[in-house]
């Protein structure tokens, strides 16, 4: 029994270098330009090629990262095909520029693969009054506003184009590699579709962003669904994780391999019952999305941390209104108040 959460292995690999997790499942790390400052991939043994899964975001210093992979394993090992777990620029950034590369196939979940390539493909005016309406109605400044152009722009720079044909996989699908069955698991709450990769034969999980053993995954509303109720999807997906032996190797795309499935799928829903608990208390006076930000994050945000710190912070208030718990008016200038809501029969 795995009861506690604990890395798997000593140390990391360098960007170029690669470690195996398991048998014939290698670990890459690849830099990022963020505070969290790097992304895992895994390179599966496919009979005698690879299975690529995740890509790295579209940046010179991961191409150049992926060369010396080039030269060093795929010489006289072919790769099959890409999977990507979800449309994230830090997991398909890379995957048009892997697979024509290589001539391959792209395998992701449908949701995922759309809504990546609508938004590469969105040509950055299209939509921006919806953006500045949604961050007006949470509470963004003039000040704020300026940062919502750049934040549209930002997505499709960090990604390749995605392949305008892809094959999809979904809950359940058994995809043979190297001799071995690896079931889809689809996650939602963190990207539309995320797919999770578990091998029962090896004991191990591939988790993407679904699961991660320090930092909790981003729960977000985000402007192209404002209405959404993301953490509801989120913790409403975790039970089929739990479901997993307790001694599941997990493979997740930040920090490191680990063991305590379990005990971290716990602590990942209790802090969200934390801030769920916060926000609602916070809500005994007038809140906007920008009040429970400050309200649940004390840190200094930089503007990328910024958008997703909002995100969060109205994931948890849409949770709390989908329960009841609390309610929301618009102003008329278009900013939104959340506040408990009454008792039965109560004023408020
Ligand atoms: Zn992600």
């Amino acid at each position: 029994m795995a009861e506690q959460i604990r890395y798997v292995l000593e140390g990391k690999p360098e960007p170029g270098e690669t470690r195996e997790v398991a048998p014939g499942v290698h670990w890459l790390r690849m830099p990022l330009p963020f505070q969290l400052d790097h992304i895992n991939l895994w390179l599966l043994e496919d009979g005698d090629g690879w299975t690529i899964v995740d890509t790295g975001i579209n940046r010179d210093e991961v191409k150049a990262a992926w060369e010396i992979i080039f030269a060093r394993h795929f010489a006289d090992r072919p790769v099959n095909r890409v999977i990507v777990t979800h449309f994230h620029p830090d997991h398909v950034g890379l995957a048009g520029w892997l697979t024509e590369r290589f001539g391959v196939e792209l395998w992701m979940p449908l949701g995922e693969w759309a809504f990546g390539r609508m938004l590469k493909l969105d040509d950055g005016a299209a939509g921006l009054e919806d953006f500045r309406r949604f961050y007006r109605a949470a509470g963004f400044d003039d000040v704020l506003l300026e940062k919502v152009d750049e934040r549209k722009r930002a997505y499709p720079r960090r990604i390749s184009p995605i392949p305008g044909a892809f094959r999809r996989i979904a809950e359940g699908d058994v995809i043979p590699i190297g001799g071995r069955g690896w079931r889809v698991m689809v996650g939602t709450g963190h990207s539309p579709e995320h797919g999770c990769l578990y091998c029962p034969e090896i004991g191990v999980l591939i988790s993407g962003d679904q699961v991660l053993p320090r930092i909790s995954p981003n729960i977000s509303v985000w402007p192209q669904e404002p209405e959404a109720n993301p953490l509801r999807l989120y913790l409403d997906s975790l039970p089929k994780f739990q479901r997993l032996p307790a001694d599941t190797v997990v493979l997740p795309s930040h920090d490191q391999p680990f063991t305590g499935l379990h005990p971290r799928l716990e602590q990942l829903a209790h802090h969200h019952d934390a801030r769920l608990a916060d926000t609602a208390a916070a809500c005994a006076r007038p809140c906007t999305g920008i009040d429970i930000l400050k309200h649940l994050f004390k840190r200094e945000l930089d503007s990328h941390q910024l958008f997703f710190a909002i995100g969060e912070s109205l994931a948890h208030l849409h949770f709390l209104m989908g329960e009841g718990y609390i309610g929301r008016t618009r102003t008329a200038d278009g900013v939104d108040l959340f506040r408990q809501a009454a008792p039965e029969g109560a004023e408020m």
